[in-house]
């Protein structure tokens, strides 16, 4: 714990000190902000996997094989978003390991990144049966850990690929079509949408447009660590 998490601990254990001294013992708190403020810490990627456990929050569970947590470098300045596990990623529990992750290895590899040197996760943790759409109620179940995850890598940059990815991630019902290319704010982090692998897999005229994202996205980089650099 730092410096200013115990001063702010030891004010409050003497407001409480206070408080009780004027007969209060006991203070209304709703179960929703209990869980909020035990949210509200950051936790490393191992104790965000752990608080997941054997994850039985969503039905996703009952047809799952494994639980995809998503890999990578923990302290990764860019982090990709995808929308959920397909039938590969659910036999191997490793994230975008099919035709669609091999594409998404080049697009990360066409910018001078490696796969080691970025994190990779997903919108759902849990393989959607027959790869169907995420439905509401999934993602909101997986959301709450998928943002710790963020707050625990703290990534300067996030690319959302696909629908479900930009527009949980934004709180949008925009098409990718009108998001895609442009940077958006995430709690002071970048997000930048691009168009899903497996789209680009049946669509392979709309790679250029990926490729400018990209070029963006090395772009940004690029200005924001010789910002730093000179800090
Ligand atoms: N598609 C996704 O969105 N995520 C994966 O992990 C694999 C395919």
């Amino acid at each position: 714990m730092d410096e200013h998490s115990r001063e702010m601990i030891s004010e409050l254990k003497a407001y409480l000190e206070y408080l009780k001294g004027m007969g209060i013992v006991s203070l209304p708190i709703s179960e929703n902000i209990a869980e909020e403020a035990i949210r509200s810490e950051t936790l490393t990627l191992a104790e965000v996997r752990e608080e997941l456990g054997d994850c039985k929050r969503c039905k996703l569970h009952r047809t799952r094989r494994t639980i995809v947590f998503g890999e990578g470098n923990e302290k990764a300045t860019l982090m990709f978003i995808g929308e959920g596990p397909g039938y590969d990623e659910d036999v191997q529990g490793r994230p975008f390991v099919g035709k669609a992750g091999q594409l998404l290895t080049k697009i990360i590899q066409s910018i001078d990144l490696s796969r080691e040197e970025v994190y990779i996760a997903n919108i759902v943790k849990c393989r959607p049966p027959q790869n169907r759409n995420p439905e509401p109620d999934e993602i909101e179940s997986c959301h709450p850990f998928l943002m710790e995850q963020i707050d625990s890598i703290q990534p300067k940059i996030i690319c959302a690929l696909g629908t479900f990815s930009a527009q949980t991630l934004l709180k949008t019902d925009a098409k990718i079509t009108a998001l895609r290319g442009k940077l958006y704010d995430l709690k002071g982090i970048k997000v930048i949408p691009t168009y899903h692998p497996a789209f680009l897999l049946r669509n392979p005229e709309r790679k250029r447009e990926v490729w400018e994202d990209m070029k963006k996205i090395a772009e940004w980089l690029n200005n924001n660590n010789k910002t730093e650099e000179m800090e």
